[in-house]
């Protein structure tokens, strides 16, 4: 594959440039429609046919490239270069932690003249871009996968379990795993289940704006996460991102407990049905509880990372077409979750279809699509029907967390029953047996 290809062009585009031999970086002029336009060739995402070049104002366009579409090479481009800084000397006296790398914008840095990214999760690349962590811990880094966090599987989640518990069962003091956010949520339910009795803490961490920008929360929420690896007195999976949108204190979530709820904001993560169980501000880490499984490097970690991929999250709307959980019945899958309305309902209309899956032998499980409170299935007529088909209700876990256990669960055990108990058993902290009384404001988080 040439840089042009992988760098996204095809077709017509791709023709163009190396028609012109031009490569990724070099400086173009393009004249379409009349318009003559001068920028430099930089890489492009996700499909389409325009030619993407970022102009002296430090705007990308994109000119889509057409027949009679003209392109001129007018300079040569610098390859972009990324200096790696020295390592600094290690303080055999600080905590040992692992950092491995998924992804995301935590682990990218940009380019901006040529639009390139790369992985810069060495050692030294992140000393290099947050000094403070020489003084935090000493660390080991590692790529385990570059993929953007929409991207990865359960598949990638056994991999990713296996690495971290090899490390901790080589005694490291604490584990940081760099992750991109959109699914970081997903991954720490998936960790919380697949690592337990954890010895040590295991700290997902992540970031809304990369860290080649002013407004990036990558070094803060970095050097939180480590700090909370590295001394917090609490062994469990735990999510580190900003508090609020100032850059004061950075929240630690349960695992279970969490999740992304803003596009943008850098406070996006929210525990949901419970308080971040421990803050980290000015280099010092607070539990906010007292109900957490203590750090004892002596406890054994048991590993269980298999996931069951044949699991379908299906949202509850007026009017879903009970075929579609036919669908996935006769499509083989072992387990259904249901987002369902407000106490735990869904339609009548859906009765038989659950009714028949449940026949087959598929565990069907609901969560409510309200995320916040808790499913109450003895109430109205409805909920009380659909206990009575055998659906499982699920506590106060949404279902993003609720689908995750699943997967797992199944990924344990075949046997419907047992299933069904574990479901309900609080394991990891995913259940409370209490629901918390919790403020709402608009960004749907908790005050
Ligand atoms: N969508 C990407 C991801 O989740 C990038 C955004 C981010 O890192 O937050 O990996």
């Amino acid at each position: 594959m040439s840089e042009l290809e992988a760098s996204g062009y095809k077709g017509h585009a791709l023709q163009l440039l190396k028609a012109t031999d031009c490569g990724i970086g070099d400086i173009l002029k393009i004249i379409s429609k009349g318009k003559s336009y001068e920028g430099i060739l930089i890489p492009r995402s996700g499909a389409g046919s325009a030619i993407i070049i970022k102009m002296k104002n430090g705007y990308n366009i994109g000119i889509e490239a057409t027949v009679d579409v003209k392109i001129e090479k007018i300079g040569k481009g610098i390859a972009p270069q990324f200096e790696v800084p020295p390592l600094p000397k290690q303080n055999p006296a600080l905590p040992h932690i692992f950092i491995v790398s998924t992804g995301g914008t935590i682990a990218s840095r940009v380019d901006y003249r040529t639009g390139a990214v790369r992985t810069a999760m060495s050692a030294s690349d992140l000393y290099g871009v947050v000094p403070e962590l020489a003084d935090v811990a000493r660390i080991d880094t590692e790529i385990i996968f570059s993929i953007y966090s929409e991207n990865l599987t359960p598949q990638n989640w056994t991999e990713l379990a296996t690495k971290v518990a090899e490390r901790i069962e080589a005694g490291i003091d604490g584990v940081v795993i760099a992750h991109g956010t959109d699914t970081m949520g997903y991954t720490s339910a998936a960790l919380s289940f697949a690592l337990q009795n954890l010895p040590v803490p295991v700290i997902l961490v992540g970031a809304q704006r990369s860290s080649d920008r002013p407004s990036s929360d990558a070094a803060t929420n970095l050097i939180g996460a480590v700090k909370a690896a590295g001394e917090a007195p609490f062994a469990e999976v735990g999510l580190a991102m900003h508090e609020t949108s100032s850059d004061i204190a950075i929240a630690i979530h349960r695992g279970t407990k969490v999740r992304k709820c803003h596009t943008s904001r850098r406070d996006t993560f929210k525990s949901i049905n419970a308080s971040p169980i421990a803050r980290v501000q000015n280099l010092k880490v607070t539990m906010n509880t007292n109900s957490y499984q203590k750090r004892d490097s002596k406890r054994k970690l048991v590993l269980k990372p298999i996931f069951c991929d044949k699991v379908a999250l299906i949202k509850f709307y007026p009017g879903l077409d009970p075929a579609v959980i036919d669908f996935y019945v006769e499509k083989g899958f072992k387990g259904i979750l249901l987002e369902g309305t407000g106490l735990g309902h869904v339609s009548k209309f859906c009765f038989d279809a659950i009714k028949r899956a449940i026949e087959k032998g598929v565990v069907v499980a609901l969560a409510s699509q309200c995320i916040w409170g808790r499913v109450d299935m003895n109430v109205y007529n409805t909920g009380r029907d659909l206990l009575s088909l055998g659906v499982i209700p699920l506590e106060d876990m949404f279902p993003e967390t609720s689908f995750v256990k699943l997967m797992w669960v199944l990924g344990q055990t075949n046997d419907s029953k047992e299933v069904a108990t574990i479901m309900q058993t609080n394991l990891v902290g995913e259940i409370s047996t209490r629901t918390l009384p919790q403020n709402l404001n608009v960004d749907g988080g908790s005050q």
